[in-house]
């Protein structure tokens, strides 16, 4: 289980980044029941959570305190948000389509739209595949080109690109309003580390979880 250091100091929140082996180890099967989840579509929505546990239509969900929230992914980017202000958080799932659709503007309107101040939001880039194995095609290239122009967010190795998704993900935070201090990128890469499910690498149905939670301060 890895953490960010940016989300472990706020009182009452807690997050966890699983590996696979971790994400069925059952030590974490009571987070995972109280969270609430959401369809994982590629699509760029964002819900705001009220009671339900599951959403439909969208790759994101942003709730209040007394609540917990949990991303599946396996080579995607799960995200984790809090608000130390609106006390409220956050998990975003993102690849390559969600990024390009924009969920990560999206939950940052969302956040603002619920009061949070964007100055102090924190996020947490979770394990996910890196640019040393996400070889690509030159559409997608072109595509993100477009969208953050000047930015170095691909390498080139034997005629192939290779995408750098969290350069992506900080970029659009970034733009967005976020500031560079408040996000944190564990650094794991999926498809290296056997460790973490990798669609590419195993073409697999397996998961790995991410969960967030906010204890009520209410009591
Ligand atoms: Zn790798």
């Amino acid at each position: 289980m890895i953490q960010a250091k940016n989300l472990q100091a706020p009182v009452g929140l807690s997050h966890h980044f699983l590996n696979q082996a971790e994400s069925v180890s059952g030590l974490y099967d009571k987070n995972i029941k109280e969270a609430s989840s959401c369809a994982q579509i590629h699509s760029g929505n964002i819900s705001v959570a009220s009671r339900k546990k599951y959403y439909e239509g969208c790759d994101g969900i942003i709730a209040s305190e007394g609540r917990s929230l949990i991303i599946r992914t396996a080579d995607c980017l799960p995200l984790l948000f809090f608000s130390t202000g609106k006390k409220l958080i956050g998990a975003v799932h993102a690849g390559w389509r969600g990024l390009s659709a924009g969920i990560l503007q999206n939950a940052v309107r969302k956040l603002k739209d619920l009061g949070a101040d964007v100055s102090e939001l924190q996020v947490a880039i979770g394990p996910h595949i890196r640019r040393c194995c996400y070889q690509v095609g030159s559409e997608l290239i072109e595509n993100f080109t477009r969208k953050i122009p000047g930015v170095k967010f691909f390498e080139e190795r034997h005629q192939s690109f290779y995408l750098d998704l969290s350069v992506v993900a900080q970029r659009q935070l970034s733009d967005a309003g976020l500031s560079a201090g408040n996000m944190e990128d564990t650094a794991i890469c999926t498809s290296c580390n056997p460790e973490y499910a990798s669609f590419r690498r195993d073409k697999t149905l397996l998961r790995n979880f991410s969960i967030i939670q906010l204890e009520s301060s209410k009591g």
